[in-house]
């Protein structure tokens, strides 16, 4: 650092402790230790502390302006001035071209000390402030560059460094790092092979390669190299935000018309990248995972009629829908054809009201078999199932309902209507005092 040495004695304090030159010394001593650059040393003689109007300390204003010293050394508070208010309103402005050091400083416990103590910690936090701004500053420019300004930087992408004054070259401002990028290539390459996350971190972790961040390839890992919008060239920023409203600090996702996307040099072509997404959906589905951003209630509970896949959600032009996930394009030509789209309104209100019904009626929450033993050891079946028939007709009636008015299909309609149909036969039997006919071969249905 470059330091200037400011030195004063008045006419009215020719009895001094120390003279010019023993400050001089002792401010030369002081940058020596603390190893600055002395750039000129300025002295005042025989002018009063009194007068602010001072021909040396105007050279010192000049030179930290002009930026020929960083700061100035000063012997102590007094050598400003004496009184205290201008000596202090002088440091104040001193403080705004540069630092201030002093070799005494006035103690702690005295009026004067505090005093600078308070003025030396309220430039302090100015200058932090400062930084900050010009960091903000900074980073926002980089941004209207197009520029990703700031880490951390997505595995399988470096900071470009260029030389001062030499342009950026790369989109973004981020450089391939191919070692990493191949690795990215990979998982993509597997996600369309239909290689499950699972797999992918197993033999990632037997090869070796390296994990982003010196972590293991876990799950997690994988699923937000694969997620990361980044691979098919779009850098995506303020994604997330803390949000102040909860009591613990968490993350929370911004409204999409607020991200912030940079372009940057792509590692999979977006097609790759698409098909990557897709068959990570799948994968997905088949094992239970969390809700998406839209919930699907039933996802991975529907079952396909037509090839006895899972049923996943999905969006169909903004409508929620369930599909099977074997329609999945990936499949080629074992994907399954001639399963309907369901949609999730609709079903999700059909299952809630068999649901209210089954715990309106909580007998049918018990297993058949529990339910048939117990009552029949009770009443006897036939009774029983005399019992059931006026609900067994209530069912009908309401499935017929449904029917009439389209929420579902004929097809749908029969399939239902079938087993109920059964049902009610066999009740009727049973009230006539007929043998209700139960199904051969269930275990425990005399317990
Ligand atoms: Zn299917």
């Amino acid at each position: 650092m470059k330091v200037l040495i400011y030195s004063r004695v008045s006419t009215d304090e020719q009895a001094e402790k120390y003279g010019l030159d023993a400050q001089r010394h002792a401010l030369r001593g002081l940058a020596t230790r603390r190893g600055y650059t002395i750039t000129e040393e300025v002295a005042e003689e025989g002018i009063s502390g009194t007068i602010a109007d001072r021909p040396g300390l105007a050279r010192v204003r000049d030179l930290l302006r002009s930026g020929q010293a960083d700061g100035v050394l000063i012997y102590d508070l007094s050598r400003l001035a004496r009184e205290t208010v201008l000596s202090l309103t002088l440091l104040a402005e001193l403080h705004t071209l540069g630092t201030v050091e002093f070799l005494a400083r006035p103690s702690e416990d005295t009026p004067d000390g505090k005093m600078l103590n308070t003025i030396e910690a309220a430039f302090a936090e100015r200058e932090r402030s400062k930084l900050i701004e010009r960091t903000k500053a900074g980073r926002l420019a980089k941004m209207r560059r197009g520029l990703v300004p700031c880490g951390p930087y997505p595995f399988g992408y470096r900071p470009e460094q260029p030389g001062k004054g030499a342009p950026y070259t790369q989109p973004g401002g981020l450089v391939i790092v191919e070692d990493e990028a191949k690795l990215v290539r990979q998982l993509y390459a597997w996600a369309e092979e239909g290689i499950s996350v699972r797999q992918m971190a197993t033999r990632l972790g037997a090869s070796g390669a390296k994990a982003p961040r010196g972590g293991p390839w876990s799950k997690p890992t994988i699923t937000k190299l694969l997620r990361n919008p980044v691979y098919k060239g779009t850098f995506i920023l303020g994604r997330l935000t803390s949000d102040k409203k909860q009591a613990a600090w968490v993350r929370v996702e911004r409204p999409e018309a607020e991200w912030i996307r940079i372009t940057v040099a792509p590692i999979v072509s977006t097609v790759t990248w698409e098909r990557g997404q897709a068959c990570f959906e799948r994968n997905r589905s088949r094992l239970v995972g969390r809700p998406d951003k839209r919930e699907y209630l039933l996802r991975g509970l529907l079952v396909c009629g037509v090839c006895g896949k899972r049923y996943v959600g999905g969006a169909s032009r903004g409508r929620r829908v369930y599909r099977c996930s074997g329609r999945d394009s990936l499949l080629g030509e074992h994907r399954c054809l001639g399963s309907r789209e369901l949609g999730a309104d609709k079903v999700e209100q059909e299952v809630k009201a068999a649901i209210t019904d089954m715990l309106n009626n909580p007998r049918r929450l018990l297993g058949a078999e529990q339910y048939q033993a117990r009552q029949g050891a009770r009443h006897g079946e036939a009774e029983e199932v005399a019992r059931a028939l006026p609900d067994c007709r209530a069912r009908r009636a309401r499935l017929l309902d449904l029917a009439v008015d389209g929420t579902v299909s004929k097809a749908v309609f029969a399939d239902r209507d079938a087993p109920l149909a059964a049902a009610g036969a066999a009740g009727r039997r049973a009230r006539q005092g007929g043998r209700w006919e139960r199904r051969s071969g269930r275990p425990g249905a005399r317990r």
